[in-house]
């Protein structure tokens, strides 16, 4: 599998570009910013855009996703319980003094353990609500990969005191969603580097003596 990961917009928001080398087709997760970037790297694997993924409704993820469905034709997904937080992108582009910008609703709310197929690559949906209510990863089993969005960072957790955050809710998606996945699975986060479940598991100090 093809796989493209590099930061986007003032926050550095990790997006993904994932492309199975066979059917050329590929998902992009978290096209929070710098569109150019996306097309060209779509382009340099020569990859058809067939999903769009948004992990939560926070600006720095989900602001670019509207426009390169437009340019690409390809459908966005992301949960409607983050829709109130579509409905606040005018104070949320205020937090970071940048343009409001336009985002359509989702073309399809995933369920929670829904499969997402495109080519040969295969992602399942896992809710993990505490970030924002409509958060999400996706998880490739084959791969041992895990896209983490706000949920899980290397050595912390997502913020929970934004809109819609709930940090019991949140150690308890960890707990019960992500720390069960087994323990060579590599984690990208929604921002800073990468780690993997094990490392998370053993020495994550927001996650001990839970
Ligand atoms: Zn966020």
């Amino acid at each position: 599998m093809i796989r493209e990961t590099f930061p986007v917009g003032l926050l550095g928001c990790n997006c993904t570009i994932l492309g199975d080398e066979t059917s050329r087709e590929a998902i992009v997760i978290d096209p929070g910013a710098d569109l150019p970037r996306i097309l060209s790297l779509l382009n340099k694997h020569h990859l058809i855009l067939r999903r769009i993924v948004v992990t939560h409704a926070h600006i720095d993820h989900i602001a670019g996703a509207t426009d390169l469905k437009r340019i690409i034709g390809a459908p966005i997904f992301y949960s409607k319980a983050d829709l109130p937080l579509v409905a606040m992108m005018d104070q949320q582009a205020a937090w970071l003094d940048v343009p409001v910008p336009l985002i359509a609703q989702p073309d399809h709310s995933p369920n929670d353990e829904e499969h997402i197929a495109v080519g040969g690559i295969e992602a399942q949906v896992l809710y993990t609500p505490g970030h924002t209510e409509g958060s999400l990863c996706l998880h490739l089993p084959s791969e041992k990969l895990l896209l983490a969005g706000d949920t899980l960072f290397a050595g912390s957790v997502g913020r929970t005191d934004l809109p819609g955050g709930n940090h019991p809710q949140l150690l308890a998606s960890i707990q019960e969603r992500l720390l069960t996945l087994p323990s060579e699975t590599q984690v990208v986060p929604g921002h800073g580097p990468p780690t993997t479940i094990g490392k998370e598991r053993e020495m994550n100090p927001f996650l001990l003596d839970e």
